[in-house]
């Protein structure tokens, strides 16, 4: 046993003895504002791409990219009365170069971002734009119509719409956001010292149970965050000189895009190369022309690379890196990745939860296959027996508890969430199961939370559950996710039909789609029953229609 585990001398009892330690020395954690993290070191590259529409090949210098962080950050100011608390802005966009710009020209001047997934009905943007409270909304112009329906939604609730800026030319007339970002006269923002215990952004969860909820990240988590995965000893080593050249195909929307792709992309003064949508030619194009060097994947991802003959190994000579997280990476798939794109790539898994950052990742040296890596500088898990909460040895199973500077502040606006997320002893109770080994890997072998992941993303069941509910012919709905080949997993839902109603399943996707995005749908199918499973209290057990499924399956 590693001596840095602070692993105890043989008493069993003293439980609170296995609490895991990073085995990495802690780095000084800085205390500057988010955008801050690349700002002063990318300004020496000014002429180097910053980001490039893979498909239009519209790019922004690092000059660029700069200039228009400090233009679209005098915008915020502009709308910010004296003495308020800071503005919300919603991104609502698909990946694009813009995207950074308006992420960071708005955590530049200390207000919050929160992003919304760019799949999204109006439904659900209503949903985050009034739960948010964000007042300004900046868009992709092919997003428009969703966008405006959502303010329909607002306003037929007699609730305030955002105002609303659009990038890319608006069907509607409104004037290009880009134009103003680019108008060399327009002006910058002046200068603001970021409080980094001040809230950076919200991205969306559901956390362990219920409904997506925003997830308050300060600066100063997420530069601690940036500082810990560039640790050496991790993997990140910061040398700008070496030209990295980065997909941006996962969404910017989401935890993983922000951290690994906007920020470390940028803090390395990489090239990032965005794509809006997964197509296997853009997608491959992309791969000819760009000759990646780090290319960021989710497991689904790592297992088309293996099957589509399309990809070849030439496609990958030029990249030593590839991380993957967001869902469980399987030992084979690794395996058969290495074997077809060659052991000189280094697949760097990540374990993380938007609520925690990155907590683990494959270190530079000795990675694992089958293992999510070890703990980041600065990092303390603890494998908490299921039932009694006590911190226990390796190799045996139990919730995966973290502690880390990275840690969110709070969900917004609900303290009950928070309270029942963050315990009074700071640790943060994640709903993953894990075990870890001698040498300090862990690896993740189950969820007891409610989330189910398709292709990385985020499903709630009781947000399902909740829409299902709200069908005139559906009783009672309980929704669970079921393995899938290529998805990870999918929704399914047991539905107890209201009496007397009919309703058949090709009416329920049908209502369905019209109100949620796309990688929600039931792909795992409806099965009607007579009744759910409850306790005496009428809480659904999942646990036992995911047993029925397993049998069904
Ligand atoms: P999100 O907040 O969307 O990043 O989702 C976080 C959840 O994704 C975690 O709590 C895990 O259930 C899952 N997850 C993330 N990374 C991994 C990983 N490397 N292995 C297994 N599950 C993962």
């Amino acid at each position: 046993i590693s001596s840095s585990l602070a692993l105890p001398s043989g008493a069993a009892g003293a439980s609170e003895e296995f609490i895991v330690r990073s085995q990495f020395p802690d780095t000084p954690l800085p205390t500057c504002g988010l955008t801050h993290v690349f700002l002063d070191q990318c300004s020496q590259f000014s002429d180097r791409p910053a980001v490039i529409d893979g498909i239009t090949r519209r790019t922004l210098t690092y000059g660029r990219l700069i200039d228009s962080i400090h233009r679209w950050g005098a915008v915020v100011q502009k709308r910010w009365a004296p003495g308020s608390p800071p503005p919300t802005v919603g991104i609502f966009m698909h990946n694009c170069p813009d995207y950074p710009v308006i992420f960071f020209g708005t955590t530049l001047v200390g207000a919050v971002v929160t992003t919304l997934n760019p799949s999204y009905t109006a439904e659900e943007v209503a949903l985050q734009l009034e739960d948010s409270g964000a007042c300004l909304l900046v868009i992709g112009s092919e997003l428009e119509d969703v966008a405006l329906k959502a303010f329909k939604l607002l306003t037929d609730r007699q609730l305030p719409s955002p105002s609303l800026f659009v990038v890319g030319a608006s069907r509607s007339g409104r004037s290009d956001l880009r134009t103003l970002l680019e108008d060399s006269t327009a002006p910058f923002a002046t200068h603001v010292d970021v409080d980094p215990s001040s809230v950076a952004m919200m991205p969306y969860s559901s956390g362990t149970t219920g409904r997506p909820k925003g997830v308050c990240v300060t600066h100063g988590a997420a530069t601690a965050c940036s500082e810990m995965i560039s640790s050496p000893a991790v993997h990140w080593t910061v040398d700008p000189d070496m030209a990295d050249r980065m997909l941006g195909l996962l969404p910017f929307y989401h935890i993983y895009g922000i951290m690994i792709i906007m920020l470390q992309g940028l803090k390395i003064c990489s090239t990032i190369v965005t794509l809006p949508k997964f197509h296997q030619n853009s997608f491959i194009s992309a791969l000819q022309e760009h000759k990646f060097t780090t290319i960021p994947l989710v497991p689904p991802l790592l297992k088309y690379i293996n099957e589509c003959d399309d990809v070849t190994r030439e496609h990958l000579q030029s990249c030593h890196t590839v991380t993957c997280g967001a869902a469980p990476l399987s030992k084979s798939t690794a395996e058969e990745f290495n074997r077809k794109c060659g052991s000189f790539v280094h697949v760097c898994e990540g374990y993380g939860m938007t609520e925690t950052l990155i907590t683990h990742t494959t270190p530079k040296e000795g990675s694992k296959l089958g293992y999510c890596g070890k703990l980041l500088p600065h990092v303390q898990a603890k494998i908490a027996d299921i039932d009694t909460g006590a911190a226990l040895p390796p190799h045996e199973k139990g919730e995966i508890w973290m502690k880390t500077p990275c840690m969110m502040a709070r969900y917004h606006n609900r303290p009950d969430a928070t309270r029942d997320t963050i315990d009074e002893d700071g640790w943060l109770h994640t709903g993953d199961v894990a075990v870890y080994d001698e040498d300090g890997y862990f690896s993740i072998v189950d969820r007891i939370k409610e989330l189910i992941k398709v292709k990385g993303f985020q499903v709630s069941p009781s947000e399902l559950e909740d829409v299902l509910l709200k069908h005139p012919a559906i009783a009672d709905a309980g929704v669970i996710g079921i393995p899938h080949e290529n998805h990870g997993e999918v929704p399914r839902a047991y539905i107890v039909k209201s009496k007397k109603a009919s309703v058949t399943e090709k009416e329920i996707n049908e209502y369905m789609k019209g109100l949620l995005a796309p990688y929600k749908q039931l792909l795992g199918g409806i099965k009607f029953v007579t009744d759910l499973p409850k306790n005496p209290t009428g809480k659904l057990l999942r646990r036992v229609l995911a047993e029925t499924a397993a049998k069904e399956a």
